[in-house]
């Protein structure tokens, strides 16, 4: 059963909300409720080697629970992609639902990843009434292979009219099946991917699946030429970073704009920011270690690696690591992680915030995305070998890499683009929106070298270039990181920063799958042509290598992005500079990225530009709540609590008067809070004028407007409330500040 709930932390109630003259006191309740279990009332240290997996029908319950030939069968699916079949099917589906029923499931579920960003799920029960009058609990083969969930409700960008609802969703039996446990109850959670009944895809899996498969081909091919002939499969693999903020759940719920918009709207910048720089690696305070450990308890027991944990840059900003995994795991795991952090939180009176910006002046989150690609035989492509030919290899997939990032930055950019993400791209503490490669000094020099042509390599001996002379020296594990680049080499495997905190890591790891794909298929059709001529190997590579090197050295930068120099550099360079979102999404559907992606069956043009209608739709609805909420509390919180404070002053004025004095401090104050709300209203009628109209019918339409009208009025709003927030009496504020939210742990 789910045991999180910490015995010793008292219900907090939400009644003694704060009376206006109580503020302070009230809102540091739950802070001060929590404390450290005695020595006596603590839990036996976990034992991760035993609880690990716990949760998940994986390899040791697959290989107990079914016939020899059947799991090998399976194992075969998982491994090699192969279909699987009814009998298999009806088999596996008996024993998982033996195994999901002694761990207490009642009901199951098909996962899916709908381009909501979130996962969905709709329950179902193990049983079914049968004619006795009992009830038995069922669960075929059909049932575990194929669900039949109502799409008509979840983003589709038109394709699937709403009477013609029927979607499906189609078991990944490559992604372990999992419990899900609650107080009341558990249930299955099988992964699947979501489809229209026309087989055009609706979620994130899908089409990472389909990249994944043609990234393999590609690599495999490459690797043939290599006369590496062993390997069945290439997987890509990732490990992402996920950084995230924890804040008391009181607080949360007085915050109309975190409650709705999962950020704060307003909010003055505190007297202490993360100036002092003492947040970052610093000791974990109790409450918040208390709350991470149980979370990744619970990740340890559905199967999730994670490994590291720490106290991130912002005050009240934290970041948590798993090991690296196959891509569609991993990227399943990253739902479940990010699920986790959001309920265990609760049990400890705190909200999980994984909005990309929650707070305005300090840091906002990312999700570094560690990117790789792995052989079935277990070699990392992008691991410098200790020969020459490995070598070679290697700078092959890197060069592959850095050519594709050249060739597709617009694609990149795209696949990050989303209203909230806008507030950290391009500020001065996540990567810019201009893509680059940063590959450290010691691999740009080899570049370098390779790119003056293959005459150096083709010297007496070979490989002299690309020899174990010149490589060995390359650090395993990055050295001189560096932190400003958006796509950085760290010794054995790219690190894509620009991923936003709250995203599913399905679109840009789709994306980058196909294009490293597009670019290793590109590399292997001229390698394949010089070979034809009767090149030797050495020198086609050679010759393949420097013409990647020379189209997409422009992309190699491993100077400081955040300088304004860099700015203008990409200029002269030539590199794109997706400002905004809605920038990056004028290129979805140019012709090479339709013909990339289709052409390698991820997505149809058509599944495009759904996409892209998506994601138009989804930044219109952001910005648009975001500029309702923004009026709402204007109107409703900011201008009441300044008006009641006008009307404290000006009474202390008055009386002054009676009293013959003149009370000339007040008289100032009044003054200046009367201005502050003059204007204060000025900027919310601007405000209520653009809410009001949306800027056109279409939704293209709508977006602009957001971005070009609403934006900006918001700005104004918030600019005006945060300058009264600093003046009018605490008592009368009517929601927590900075300095309570990201202080008071
Ligand atoms: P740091 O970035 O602090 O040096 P690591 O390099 O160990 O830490 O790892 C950061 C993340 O990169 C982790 O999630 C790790 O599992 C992941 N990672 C390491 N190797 C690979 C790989 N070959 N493919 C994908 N991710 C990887
Ligand atoms: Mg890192």
């Amino acid at each position: 059963m789910f045991a999180t709930t910490i015995d010793n932390l008292p219900s907090r109630t939400l009644k003694n909300i704060m009376s206006p003259t109580s503020r302070s006191h009230t809102v540091i309740a739950a802070a001060t409720k929590f404390s450290v279990p005695k020595p006596t009332e603590r839990k036996p240290p976990m034992d991760i080697q035993q609880i690990f997996g716990e949760n998940t029908f994986w390899h040791a319950e697959m290989q107990a629970r079914l016939p020899k030939t059947v799991y090998r069968s399976l194992l075969s699916t998982i491994q090699k992609g192969t279909p699987i079949d009814t009998k298999v099917a009806e088999a596996v589906a008996l024993a998982m639902k033996e195994w999901a029923v002694e761990k207490g499931a009642t009901h199951f579920t098909h996962w899916f990843q709908p381009l909501t960003g979130q996962t969905a799920e709709k329950h179902d029960s193990f049983i079914t009434p049968n004619e006795g009058g009992g009830a038995v609990a069922e669960f075929s083969g059909k049932d575990l292979i194929q669900g039949e969930p109502d799409a008509s409700s979840f983003p589709s960008g038109g394709l699937r009219a709403t009477f013609e609802a029927r979607g499906y969703t189609a078991w990944d039996p490559t992604s372990p099946a999992f419990i899900i446990e609650n107080p009341g109850g558990s249930y299955l959670a099988i992964p699947t991917a979501f489809a229209s009944w026309t087989g055009e895809a609706l979620d994130a899996k899908t089409p990472l699946l389909r990249s994944m498969h043609a990234l393999s081909t590609q690599a495999i091919r490459v690797l043939k030429l290599f006369n590496v002939t062993n390997v069945h499969q290439v997987y890509t693999t990732v490990g992402s970073e996920q950084e995230y903020f924890m804040i008391d759940e009181e607080f949360y719920y007085r915050r109309p704009d975190l409650v709705t918009c999962g950020r704060t709207l307003f909010g003055a910048k505190p007297p202490r920011g993360q100036e002092l720089e003492d947040h970052y690696f610093g000791s974990i305070q109790d409450r918040v270690l208390s709350c991470m450990l149980e979370t990744e308890k619970e990740l340890y027991r559905l199967g999730v690696p994670v490994k590291t944990r720490h106290n991130e840059v912002a005050p009240s900003q934290y970041e948590i690591a798993p090991i690296f995994e196959n891509t569609n795991v991993a990227s399943d795991h990253q739902q479940l992680m990010m699920l986790m952090l959001r309920r265990v939180a609760r049990h400890y009176g705190l909200v999980c915030l994984l909005h990309e910006k929650p707070f305005a002046g300090i840091n906002g989150s990312g999700k570094h995305n560690n990117w790789s690609m792995s052989t079935d035989t277990g070699m990392n492509l992008l691991e410098p070998g200790a020969d020459p030919h490995d070598n070679l290899q290697f700078l092959f997939f890197c060069i592959a890499v850095v050519k594709a990032v050249n060739k597709h930055q617009d694609l990149l950019r795209i696949s990050v683009a989303y209203a909230a993400n806008d507030h950290r791209l391009g500020a001065n503490e996540a990567p810019p929106a201009i893509v680059s490669v940063f590959l450290g000094d010691q691999l740009t020099e080899i570049i370098e070298q390779i790119e003056k042509g293959s005459a150096t390599m083709s010297k007496p001996g070979g490989l002299l270039g690309l020899g174990t002379r010149v490589l060995p020296p390359l650090p395993r594990h990055a050295s001189d990181r560096n932190r400003t680049s958006p796509f950085a080499f760290t010794g054995n495997k790219f690190e894509f920063r620009a991923v936003g905190s709250s995203q599913s890591l399905g679109w840009p790891n789709t994306v980058l799958n196909i294009i490293v794909a597009d670019t290793l298929d590109e590399m292997a059709t001229a390698l394949e042509a010089d070979l034809k001529k009767k090149v030797s190997f050495e020198k086609a590579v050679g010759n393949v290598l420097t013409a990647a090197i020379r189209e997409s050295k422009r992309i190699v930068f491993n100077g400081d992005n955040y300088t304004a120099e860099w700015h203008a550099e990409a200029g002269r360079r030539g590199l794109l500079n997706l400002k905004t979102t809605l920038d990056a999404l004028e290129h979805m559907l140019d012709a090479k990225n339709r013909k990339l992606l289709s052409r390698f069956e991820v997505l149809s043009e058509r599944e495009l530009e759904s996409r892209h209608e998506i994601a138009l739709d989804q930044y219109f609805k952001t910005v648009n709540i975001e500029g309702e909420t923004t009026a709402s509390m204007a109107r409703t919180m900011i201008l009441p609590a300044a008006v009641r404070y006008l009307n404290e002053l000006a009474t202390t004025v008055e009386r002054g008067k009676i009293i013959g004095t003149d009370l000339a401090g007040v008289r100032e104050t009044l003054n200046e809070v009367n201005q502050l709300v003059a204007e204060l209203r000025t900027a919310l009628n601007e405000l209520n004028k653009q809410n009001a109209d949306l800027g056109g019918d279409t939704v293209h339409e709508k977006a602009y407007h957001m971005r070009d009208k609403v934006i900006p009025a918001m700005r104004a709003v918030r600019d005006v409330a945060d300058k009264l927030e600093t003046v009018v009496a605490e008592d009368l504020w009517p929601f927590p500040t900075y300095r309570d939210m990201l202080f008071v742990k």
